[in-house]
């Protein structure tokens, strides 16, 4: 087992720990994956290639590992027989542990994932008529406490790196046998020659179409390893998965969103959950920092956001809490107010052993939906997925360390200080 060594963010707005970037392994090799390609390069010419190899080597090693799939590098049939030894005497090429795989009785997938140091996270993949979505985590744990959230109830543990979060994504494509088959025509100049076989090119008909950074975790506390990761997955020579497919959702981390915006570019989900401040103080605790106008002034500021894309805003709807119809037309107001290009989300809330809240009634959320679509704003009911293996919103969270009721008011309080 590898340790992590973990280091504090300086300067950060709301200082976690953070795991490097490359953890370092017992055995020495170094673990390619969540590496961009100059960082491979940069780690090629370390290890003695001249810079001319090392660039071409790092190309072609990238497309294998990001766009094929591949995890040994025997597979990689482009390049000589002589160099792969090389390769695998240094490196590996590396996935998430699975602990537990769970198929809910409506299509639902659910991974335990481990990583190297022995932290447990989660994954989740929705399959539907006209898309697959892959549910990802970016935090184990997450600091933010939100009331009606089971991870909030979990200590953060670390956040995840850029290798553990792509590495979901290359889990679930292993899972579902959906890497591209046979060899691409990439153009390598002169190492063409080198190519072995040579069969037809297929990347259609996937079933993993669409992304989710609605996992375990607040994606925005852990920005660059986020950033990091999603760079990989919409990189035409990685994954290639347009960034119109990517939605990451925050529960309002206000100074971090324009840049989220403006260097990543995905779409944009806001867990808004209650359109009164004292409400939202009360289940989303981050509101007492970044209070509701603050929060719909950076939406409404989000680079990108159109009414081609828009936000959408989620709103878990909790009984006798958030849901009424009042509670619907002010919802309405505030979005016409900042002139929001928005759709809502309303999630039923999932409920999870000592949680303090209850499901809306049917009838409350169709009401509820009805208003605020007579609003002229789209509103649909998200059908709760995976419930059967706790794989719905909200319902993830793993055997790690539970915090007291004391210690998260604590720790909420000291969030909002901080
Ligand atoms: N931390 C991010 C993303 C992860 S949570 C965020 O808070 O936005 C993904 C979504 O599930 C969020 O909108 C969250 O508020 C919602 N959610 C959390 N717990 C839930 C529950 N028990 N039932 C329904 N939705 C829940
Ligand atoms: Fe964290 Fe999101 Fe859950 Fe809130 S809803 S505790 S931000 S994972």
């Amino acid at each position: 087992m590898t340790d992590t060594t973990l280091m504090s963010i300086p300067g950060q707005i709301d200082p976690v720990p953070v795991a490097r970037d490359i953890t370092p392994r017992a055995d020495g090799r170094v673990d390619l994956i969540g590496l961009p390609k100059d960082r491979i390069r940069d780690l090629f010419e370390e290890a003695g290639l001249d810079a001319r190899q090392a660039k071409l080597r790092a190309k072609q090693v990238f497309h294998w590992l990001y766009h094929r799939g591949v995890t040994d590098f025997e597979a990689m049939t482009d390049i000589a027989k002589t160099m792969r030894p090389w390769l695998t005497e240094r490196f590996v090429i590396g996935r998430p542990e699975v602990v537990e795989a769970q198929h809910s009785t409506d299509g639902t997938r659910k991974w335990l994932l481990k990583t190297a140091d022995g932290h447990e996270f989660e994954m989740v993949f929705i399959p539907d008529a006209d898309r697959g979505t892959l549910c990802v985590s970016s935090q184990v744990g997450c600091t933010l406490n939100c009331r009606f959230c089971h991870t909030g109830t979990m200590k953060l543990v670390r956040n995840l790196t850029p290798g553990e979060i792509v590495g979901q994504v290359m889990l679930a494509r292993d899972a579902l046998g959906e890497w591209p088959k046979g060899n691409m025509k990439f153009d390598y100049g002169a190492d063409l020659d080198e190519i072995e076989e040579s069969s037809e090119y297929r990347s259609d008909g996937r079933l993993l179409t669409n992304i989710v950074m609605m996992g375990m975790g607040e994606p925005l506390y852990n920005f660059d390893n986020v950033k990091g990761a999603l760079k990989l997955v919409m990189d035409g020579e990685g994954l290639a998965l347009s960034k119109r497919r990517i939605t990451l959702s925050t529960s309002g981390v206000v100074p971090m969103m324009e840049k989220c915006g403006e260097e990543i570019g995905v779409n944009l989900a806001v867990s808004l959950h209650a359109v009164t401040k004292e409400i939202r103080d009360e289940i989303v605790p981050l509101n007492k920092k970044y209070g509701i106008e603050e929060l719909l002034e950076a939406c409404a500021a989000y680079p990108g956001a159109s009414n081609a894309r828009r936000i959408t805003f989620e709103y878990v709807m909790l009984k006798d809490k958030n849901d009424s119809d009042e509670h619907a037309r002010e919802l309405v107001r505030l979005l016409k107010q900042y002139n929001l290009p928005a759709k809502v989300n309303l999630i039923p809330f999932n409920p999870w052993p000592g949680a303090q809240y209850d499901t809306s009634t049917p009838e409350r959320v169709r009401s509820f939906s009805n208003i605020v679509f007579e609003g002229g704003i789209s509103a649909p009911v998200r059908t709760p997925r995976g419930r059967d293996i706790d794989a719905a919103c909200g319902q993830l969270k793993t055997a790690a360390e539970k915090k007291s009721r004391a210690q998260r008011d604590r720790e909420a309080a000291e969030a909002v200080q901080a």
